[in-house]
């Protein structure tokens, strides 16, 4: 089958390699649509050991059951399926707890196993999900992605925010504001530093957009909450400054929460969030039910995919992914592979 193979560190290039063939409790999916992810490109560039060649990427995917390993029940051949990009252990503490997303020795597809790249991938079937009907191939590959937006939204606890705050218009910024506006916030501003994508954002529905380059971004906040402070905020970015503005953009008594993965770095004022019982957190990847209200969110038609989503066959896969290394196009934001 041909692959997006990943053979040593700044290589790319589309190989023949052996089809997969099903383990125990596998099923083997041809790829209908495979997403980039943004933690893909980053990975490429900073020779990221997370991601260590030779290996085949891709964790953003749907696919059609082509063939079972022995002991699999519920799936047969020909099915179309979802894909959770996260494998579980599904016996220790976190998983049993309902949160497998944490699971210490949980795995991602095209980090140590092999990922969907490819015409072909391996897939164990605790991670493979029915794809509704109403739900296209390429829709279902963007569920994780999406899930997401769901899952950091699902951390806020005020039901209807007035005013909500966004930190980044990338893929995973552009979906959280799909699904804060699917989920009961009020107005949204949205704050990046590329004018294409905030101009994305303010299509989805923002209700301001603040360039960080050539605005003063706190000001802008304050203007749109009215001095207030906003009820919540979202760092989809992951660098130092804009955590510390989520924290800064909330007012006494609300949270922020934290999703974005650009480096390890935070500063943080701890009297401001002491004294404004302001409280922070973290989210990482989906459960299970984020992806389903994922699925059914994109089957009601309350994600918009145009005009920052496009589609490329494998075959311009080496392009498509070296562009988005180093050159972001202004013209769509993710792409999507389609290997069949
Ligand atoms: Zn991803
Ligand atoms: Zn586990």
């Amino acid at each position: 089958m041909k692959a997006l193979y990943y053979p040593a560190w700044d290589q790319l290039e589309i190989r023949d390699v052996p089809d997969p063939s099903p383990r125990p409790g596998e099923a083997v999916l041809k790829v209908l649509a495979v997403g980039i992810c943004g933690s893909e490109l980053h990975g490429f560039k900073i020779h990221a050991p997370r991601r260590t060649p030779p290996l085949i990427m891709g964790h953003e995917f749907s696919g059609q059951v082509v063939a079972v390993g022995p002991g699999v029940s519920g799936f047969r051949v020909g099915d179309v399926v979802a894909v959770n990009s996260t494998i579980s252990c599904g016996v220790c503490d976190a998983c049993t707890d309902g949160d497998p997303h944490v699971c210490p020795t949980a795995e991602v597809y095209g980090t140590r196993r092999p990922g969907a790249f490819a015409e072909r991938v391996a897939a164990p079937v605790s991670t493979i999900m029915p794809m509704p009907e109403n739900v296209t191939p390429v829709q279902a590959s963007l569920m994780e992605p999406l899930g997401n937006g769901v899952h950091a939204w699902s951390m806020i606890r005020r039901r209807f925010p007035e005013t909500v705050v966004i930190f980044g218009a990338g893929a995973i910024g552009l979906f959280t504001l799909q699904v804060a506006k699917a989920g009961g916030a009020g107005r949204l501003a949205v704050v990046d530093v590329s004018p294409a994508r905030l101009a994305v954002a303010e299509r989805l529905g923002a209700d301001r957009i603040l360039d960080a380059r050539t605005e003063d971004v706190p000001a802008g906040i304050r203007d749109f909450t009215r001095g207030r402070g906003a009820d919540a905020a979202i760092d989809a970015v992951g660098a130092a400054g804009t955590r510390d503005m989520a924290v800064k953009a909330i007012r006494k008594g609300c949270e922020c929460v934290w999703l974005g993965l650009h480096d390890d770095a935070a500063t943080v004022g701890g009297l401001d969030i002491v004294l404004g019982e302001k409280a922070i957190y973290g989210s990482f990847a989906v459960r299970p039910r984020d992806l389903r209200a994922a699925l059914d969110l994109l089957g009601a038609g309350k994600i918009t995919l145009e005009p920052w989503v496009r589609t490329f066959p494998l075959s311009d896969g080496v392009e498509v992914f070296t562009q988005l290394v180093n050159a972001p196009p202004d013209d769509y934001i993710k792409a999507v592979l389609l290997p069949s």
